[in-house]
């Protein structure tokens, strides 16, 4: 499922070698390298279709010309493209601040290309999977959720989930692999006037995981990402 991709990234030597990486995927790579050129590719882009349409973009934070940050929340203002950020940064409050945005995901450097590549495919796969989100069934061990009948079965026997924590899980299947921050899931499950209050996900995340994990205190399914979030387990499915 290989596509095209805007890379802007200052450093030429990674840029270089993420465009080999990127083409030996199959993708098609168009570097820039600053905000302005960034901008000004990605306009070109953007009303493409077919095999010049723009897929993915990926984006280094530390630009010559100020912060890729501004240049993910412009193109998002515009576009659903697979926004990936490159960053040197690990502080959990830009990373926080950058899904909030709409980045779709986030690899702090030095990564290796078998992480960027598998990152890539998720977060691309679930863009793609935007238009019939909820026909999907999980099955993993001993348990199976159907998201379209709203049910979920946990070694052969039906498991009862609240309306709010079905909401809350099939929220976090959608995005299955990829973290959604505390901000995200609370103004998605009980709305805008909600997303300071953590404590609320706090306590429904304990109850679907009395619910759903062999060992609550060890999931395996429904995973904390301190400071930033939940992730449920892309490998389930
Ligand atoms: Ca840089």
């Amino acid at each position: 499922m290989a596509g095209r991709v805007l890379l802007v990234e200052d450093d030429q030597t990674l840029r270089q070698t993420l465009t080999k990486a990127l083409e030996l995927g199959g993708y098609r790579v168009v570097q820039a390298e600053s905000i302005s050129e960034g901008t000004l590719r990605f306009s070109e882009m953007i009303n493409c279709s077919g095999t010049e349409r723009l897929d993915l973009m990926i984006v280094d934070l530390g630009l010559p010309d100020g912060d890729g940050s501004s240049l993910i929340r412009w193109v998002r203002e515009q576009s659903s493209v697979t926004l990936i950020i490159i960053s040197a940064r690990y502080d959990d409050n830009s990373k926080v601040n950058l899904l909030d945005a709409g980045a779709d995901d986030y690899l702090v450097k030095p990564f290796s290309f078998t992480e960027m590549m598998a990152r890539i495919r998720v977060a691309m796969r679930h863009r793609h999977q935007d238009d019939n989100p909820t026909s999907r069934i999980y099955r993993a061990s001993g348990i199976k959720i159907d998201l379209q009948r709203h049910q979920v079965i946990r070694h052969g026997e039906r498991v009862h989930l609240t309306p709010t924590e079905f909401k809350l899980l099939e929220r976090l299947m959608l995005q299955s692999g990829q973290v959604v921050t505390h901000r995200q899931l609370l103004a998605d499950i009980w709305g805008a006037e909600f997303v300071e209050h953590t404590h609320y996900l706090r306590l429904y995340m304990a109850q679907l995981r009395n619910k759903l994990e062999e060992v609550p205190a060890q999931p395996k399914l429904l995973i904390t990402e301190p400071g930033i979030g939940y992730r449920f387990e892309a490998e389930f499915n």
